[in-house]
């Protein structure tokens, strides 16, 4: 844009010039002087002048519409000159570079993104109020290097990074830019290293239960029982359930550490559902009987043959349904359907039992390790609290979640999805 001080100034500059070749002429004709040749000369030297003016006037124009681009990428991302900013830019990690007054000099999108669209030209520490940021900040800048430790920054949605202050050695390409901080989100990791100590704890606690039960009794037997038969066989009984609950949480857990190990290998044989369905009915006819509950199985039309890693699947419908025949209420039936999906891309496989049901704010946790709704009961029943953890993992193998739909009073129904292995089209 043109300054109206300088276009004032550019039209004073032609107006003085046309006064003086006026004033030059008029002074040439009042003493007689006014010649071809003198003319000429005034008029060129007039002539010059413009032109001096025209490309100066021009000159500036030019330098104007310069500044204003610098100045338009200079707001968008905070810097002009440093080189690669526009690459830093793309970078997925948050980034800024912070100038001698502590001044925010440029911020990459991601960290737009995760501060604010308008930190550009605030101070850092606005948006870092650690103390150890602070120092790292203040020694870096005044040329002190060194090793300030960890530098953990969570957002209010509990997004964790590790920040990292590194120093720019001053030079003409940086535009004053003293400092580079590096975001290293390492929310995930915390959530896993997390995930992990609580697994071990819960672990450890789980056999431990049982242990100190067998424990118990073992001391019992060579002290106060020593004599007693009949204390004998009762104790001995308890300590054999609770070292085959034992067994079974060892079997669960190497189960669930196989099945993490196969998670990104896609299952690529066909299985007929129809001879797993019945097997594992078969398998459980007798133990459901004990508490007078019948397993039914229902298949539609046209459903047979899945991709599935059939022993892995069996395990699926194995721990869905000893499930629904531990928690349904005695004498009612459990039943299994398979039906073909609305695209006909995919079987249906559902288990729905007449049980208790379950509330609402259990569901979305019911997958995880050890989660139980009622821990006592499931102890009682025998359950390890991992049966569905191992279904959802083994399901995630097999791209498809595991839903859940459960009413109080009502039952709950389980249902996932297996795809139909799609017919090779013809080689031409
Ligand atoms: P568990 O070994 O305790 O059965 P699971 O992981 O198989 O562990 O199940 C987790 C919890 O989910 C169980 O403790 C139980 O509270 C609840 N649950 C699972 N299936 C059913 C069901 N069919 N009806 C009611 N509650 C169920």
């Amino acid at each position: 844009m043109r300054e109206p001080f300088k276009e004032y100034q550019g039209l004073l500059n032609e107006r003085s010039t046309a006064a003086a070749v006026i004033f030059t002429l008029a002074l040439m004709w009042s003493v007689g002087q006014v010649t071809f040749i003198g003319s000429l000369f005034v008029g060129a030297v007039a002539g010059a002048f413009l032109l001096q003016l025209e490309i100066k006037r021009r000159m500036e124009r030019l330098e104007n519409r310069r500044s204003a681009i610098r100045e338009k990428r200079k707001s968008k991302s905070g810097s002009s000159v440093l080189l690669g900013a526009n690459a830093l830019d793309r970078l997925p990690s948050p980034l800024l570079l912070v100038d001698g007054d502590k001044k925010i000099a440029f911020a990459n999108e991601s960290a737009r993104e995760l501060l604010g669209s308008d930190i550009v030209g605030n101070d850092a520490f606005l948006y870092l109020r650690q103390s150890n940021f602070v120092a790292a900040l203040d020694n870096i800048i005044s040329g002190k290097y060194g090793d300030f430790g960890v530098i953990r920054y969570t957002t209010s949605k509990d997004r964790s990074f590790d920040v990292t202050v590194a120093p720019v050695l001053a030079g003409k390409m940086n535009d004053g830019v003293r400092a580079i901080v590096y975001f290293y989100e390492v929310t995930s990791l915390l959530r896993t290293e997390r995930m992990r100590a609580d697994f071990v704890a819960n672990a450890s606690h789980e056999l431990r239960t049982p242990l100190t039960s067998v424990l118990g009794f073992i001391e019992t037997l060579r002290g106060p029982a020593v004599g007693d038969m009949d204390a004998h066989a009762r104790f001995l009984g308890i300590m054999q359930t609770e070292a085959e609950r034992m067994v079974r949480l060892i079997d669960d857990l190497l189960s669930l550490s196989r099945i993490e190990m196969t998670r990104y290998m896609a299952p690529n044989a066909t299985a007929d559902v129809n001879k797993l369905v019945m097997s594992v009915i078969n398998t459980l006819k007798a133990v459901a009987a004990e508490r007078g509950i019948e397993l039914k199985y229902v298949q539609t039309d046209g459903v047979q043959d899945v991709v599935a890693d059939s022993d892995q699947i069996t395990q699926v419908l194995l721990n869905l349904l000893t499930n629904a025949a531990k928690y349904a209420d005695p004498n009612t039936t459990v039943t299994v359907t398979a039906e073909l999906g609305r695209t006909g891309k995919h079987v249906i496989l559902s288990i729905s039992d007449e049980g208790p049901g379950i509330a609402q704010e259990h569901l979305a946790r019911l997958t995880e390790r050890f989660y139980r709704v009622d821990t006592a009961r499931s102890r009682k029943m025998g359950g390890t609290g991992l049966g569905l953890a191992i279904v959802k993992h083994i399901l995630l193998r097999h791209n498809s979640p595991l839903d859940i739909k459960s009413q109080l009073g009502t039952g709950t129904t389980f249902s996932f999805k297996l795809p139909i292995p799609q017919k090779k089209s013809q080689e031409t």
